[in-house]
């Protein structure tokens, strides 16, 4: 169990967020507190598992995963 946490700006509201490095899973959570913003990567492929942001619930698996590479 040895999550890092990273202290980020949030990429929707700019204010500051958490990303989390789940080791165990081999995951990558970013949330904010501030607007609900959610994004869960795995960071071996860097797909976007699951993305959330207040008033945008969209499946973002596709637009995202295109931005990352
Ligand atoms: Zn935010």
């Amino acid at each position: 169990m040895n999550n890092i946490v990273q202290k980020i700006h949030c990429p929707n509201c700019g204010s500051e967020a958490e990303r989390h490095y789940i080791s165990d899973s081999q995951l990558t959570r970013t949330q904010c507190p501030t607007c609900d913003y959610l994004m869960i990567n795995c960071t071996r492929t860097g797909k976007v598992i699951e993305a959330y942001a207040p008033g945008i619930h969209v499946n973002l698996r596709q637009q995202l995963s295109a931005d990352i590479k």
